[in-house]
């Protein structure tokens, strides 16, 4: 598929930290009004949904009770679920790496060319689309907001609305570009039409995506629950393109995370019961299918589990377990003030807002080998995220961990400004006479500075820190001095 090029907002600023990448989206006022216009929805709507029952707490301690059972008891029920499942005839493949997921999956769809596939953040975390399209396969993404983003070559900017971003008239653009080949430019100098309203925008999608649907081999999905004691997986959409990616195509395999295991069916509906209020502030999702059943071999198609650890079974037995209890409902970066001001993008991975801030620089640094140490700092912690998630993460805890994790690694100052600031201090700290004295003329040049006012608005040599606050001038350091 082709790519409009202004329309993308891509992983072209990877490169960039994340406090550049949020300058940047501060600075694009669609982008602020996309995320508002949907922040506000999805705020609203799971008020209601919550406030509608009478015993929410109940109803969310049970789920958290059913999510903690099931990590507490991940290897044993893992087992389960692959016994069961191989008893009705269904495939389990192990992946530990992203690596082996993809060769798992490129092995599945080999000789076949078109693939279709549902809503996967999995598949987004081990690129399988990259992939696929590399060993000569098509891939069409069903799920609406995929497809989005598909055609405009972004990555998703939210676990469960991935085009969150996008505004219509940006919608509006792409599909002419790509569905009638009329570039961005022409639409508004020579080929001027209104814009369409979201029903036409999405009938289009359905028409273009329908073909694919009939002319499907493979058929891949993500799956939300992994039932150990049926050794069956549940899934759960609201456009019904999951179930036509799994039933059309003869073959269709489920990419899921081992921590998507859960006991029983009393527990899966625990979890349901705050997952779909949670995100989206509906009772439950338009479609809740169960796929592990032997009526599909019977029509000569198969199913294939693949089950991804790619660093879970490590966060499994570190301090950061509780993150694997996460039912990526996506309701802490509805609610978190730096997620909702600066997009999905800016995290720079497929998980983002606050539970991002903890699973990728887990994640990440176990599957592709780089840092994403940045994250747990660009927080408020003002701990709404730990407010509204249904399962109990806790998820400031877990980012205030990560923090003092960095801080015991050894500091390596990249810049020679940085290196020099730090030989500076370490010489200073070993000589204390030296740094009282050092202490005593900094403090006069911050009084001169200050003329006065008790606080500076410009510190040469560290502008960044005085860009956006003033600096106060520490009384208790400057009578210790004087004494
Ligand atoms: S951390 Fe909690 S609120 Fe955030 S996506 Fe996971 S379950 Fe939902």
């Amino acid at each position: 598929m082709r790519a409009v090029p202004s329309l993308t907002h891509s992983a072209s600023h990877s490169s960039q930290s994340f406090q550049q990448k949020s300058a940047t989206a501060l600075e694009n006022s669609t982008l602020r009004a996309a995320l508002g216009k949907a922040g506000a929805g999805f705020l609203n709507a799971r008020k209601k949904a919550f406030e509608q029952i009478e015993n929410s707490a109940n109803i969310k301690a049970r789920a958290q009770q059913a999510r903690a059972r099931a990590i507490d008891n991940m290897p044993e029920l893992l087992l389960q679920f692959e016994r069961n499942a191989h008893a009705k005839g269904v495939h389990v493949h192990w992946a530990e790496t992203a690596e082996q997921a993809r060769a798992i999956i490129i092995n599945l769809c080999r000789g076949k060319k078109r693939i279709i596939k549902g809503k996967s953040m999995a598949s987004e975390e081990i690129e399988l689309n990259q992939a696929l399209l590399k060993s000569g396969a098509e891939v069409t993404e069903t799920d609406l907001g995929e497809y989005i983003i598909q055609l405009a070559n972004e990555t998703p900017s939210h676990i469960i609305a991935p085009a969150v971003h996008k505004t219509r008239a940006q919608i509006d653009a792409l599909f002419r570009y790509h569905h009638e080949n009329i570039h961005e430019a022409k639409i508004a100098d020579n080929n001027p039409k209104p814009q369409r309203k979201s029903s036409q925008l999405i009938e289009e999608a359905r028409q273009k995506i329908r073909d694919k649907f009939l002319q499907a081999e493979v058929g891949i999905t993500g799956a939300n629950m992994l039932i150990a004691s049926r050794g069956a997986a549940l899934l759960l959409t609201n456009e019904g393109n999951g179930d036509l990616s799994a039933i059309m195509p003869q073959r269709h395999i489920m990419l899921a995370g081992i921590e998507k295991v859960i006991a029983d069916d009393a527990d899966a509906v625990a979890v349901l019961r705050v997952l779909g209020r949670s995100a989206t502030g509906q009772s439950l999702g338009n479609y809740t299918s169960l796929y592990g059943a032997q009526p599909l071999q019977a029509d000569g198609k198969d199913l294939h589990f693949v089950l991804l650890d790619n660093g879970r079974s490590e966060m499994h037995s570190s301090l950061w377990r509780d993150m694997l209890r996460c039912i990526r409902c996506g309701a802490c970066l509805n609610h978190c003030p730096v997620y909702t001001s600066v997009g999905g993008h800016t995290y720079g991975w497929v998980y983002s807002g606050p539970m991002g801030k903890v699973l990728t620089p887990l994640l990440a640094e176990a599957s592709r080998k780089t840092s994403a140490q940045e994250l747990p700092h660009a927080s408020s912690f003002c701990g709404r995220c730990v407010e509204v998630c249904p399962v109990g993460i806790p998820l400031t805890s877990l980012m205030r961990r990560l923090r003092e994790r960095d801080f015991e690694k050894p500091l390596r100052p990249q810049s020679l400004k940085a290196k020099f600031a730090c030989a500076t201090m370490r010489l200073l700290f070993a000589h204390p006479k030296l740094y009282r004295l050092f202490l005593a003329c900094f403090l006069r040049i911050l009084k001169l500075l200050a003329r006065g006012k008790g606080h500076i608005s410009y510190l040469p040599t560290a502008t960044a820190w005085t860009s956006t606050r003033d600096l106060p001038i520490n009384r208790s350091a400057r009578a210790a001095i004087s004494q």
